[in-house]
């Protein structure tokens, strides 16, 4: 649990640097976004961290109308499944991209949101 933990504060502060970083499972070589305790397809622990491109594709995508408290003024945002280039999906907020722009298949970059210990992860535009 303690390596998990650590794992997933690397996880945001490589994030909050502007680096996404995927886990590689060192036993049977499966990529895993964000880390996970064991590995899903092994139940291996031997995760070796995997810097991404943090380009990819958006996969699926809603948009949030009615947002919790916290979001409420940013309202109404999309929230998409993006596919990156080395082939794991992550959840994250669009930014920048006007909401009748966003598609399947739009092509996004990886950005860091928020600021402090609130780091979460956005996608905006590639160029
Ligand atoms: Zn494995």
């Amino acid at each position: 649990m303690t390596e998990s933990l650590i794992t997933a504060r690397a996880f945001f502060e490589r994030a909050r640097a502007g680096q996404l970083t995927a886990v590689r499972c060192g036993s049977c070589g499966e990529l895993a976004i964000p880390p996970k305790e064991l590995c899903p397809a092994c139940h291996a622990r031997a995760w070796q961290p995997v810097p991404l491109v943090g380009e990819g594709t958006i996969a699926s995508f809603t948009v949030i109308r009615v947002a919790p408290r916290a979001h409420a003024a940013d309202a109404p945002y999309a929230i998409a499944v993006v596919k990156l280039q080395e082939g794991v999906s992550i959840l994250g907020r669009i930014v920048d991209i006007p909401l009748d722009k966003v598609a399947v298949g739009l092509p996004v970059r990886f950005r860091p949101l928020g600021a402090q210990d609130q780091t979460s992860i956005g996608f905006g535009p590639l160029g």
